[in-house]
């Protein structure tokens, strides 16, 4: 089971469901294929195989982002974990001291 039907406080989970779609949709695009042709994570800027660059949202979804082009970056597995087990404060502070 994937980890947005645990959070509890999201605001609205139809609403989240669609924007994820539209993030699907998104990574399908010619767009993205230019944003991840260099192959860098977009926080720690390692050169990262294309199959293990995820799609990460700048404002998560549950906080209001949307899936619109300039709040989606690439971010490598390793950070993608990282930003998981943070409270989204650390995990600004992390990008802070990079
Ligand atoms: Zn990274």
């Amino acid at each position: 089971m994937s980890r947005e039907f645990l959070d509890f406080d999201a605001p609205d989970g139809a609403e989240i469901r669609r924007e994820k779609n539209k993030a699907r949709d998104l990574r399908k695009s010619r767009w993205w294929q230019q944003k991840t042709a260099s192959g860098n994570c977009y926080f720690c800027k390692k050169k990262t195989a294309f199959k293990n660059l995820t799609m990460d949202h700048l404002v998560p979804l549950a906080r209001g982002g949307r899936s619109t082009k300039d709040n989606l970056v690439p971010c490598c597995k390793s950070c993608n974990n990282k930003k998981k087990s943070m409270l989204p404060l650390e995990w600004e502070e992390y990008l802070k001291n990079m």
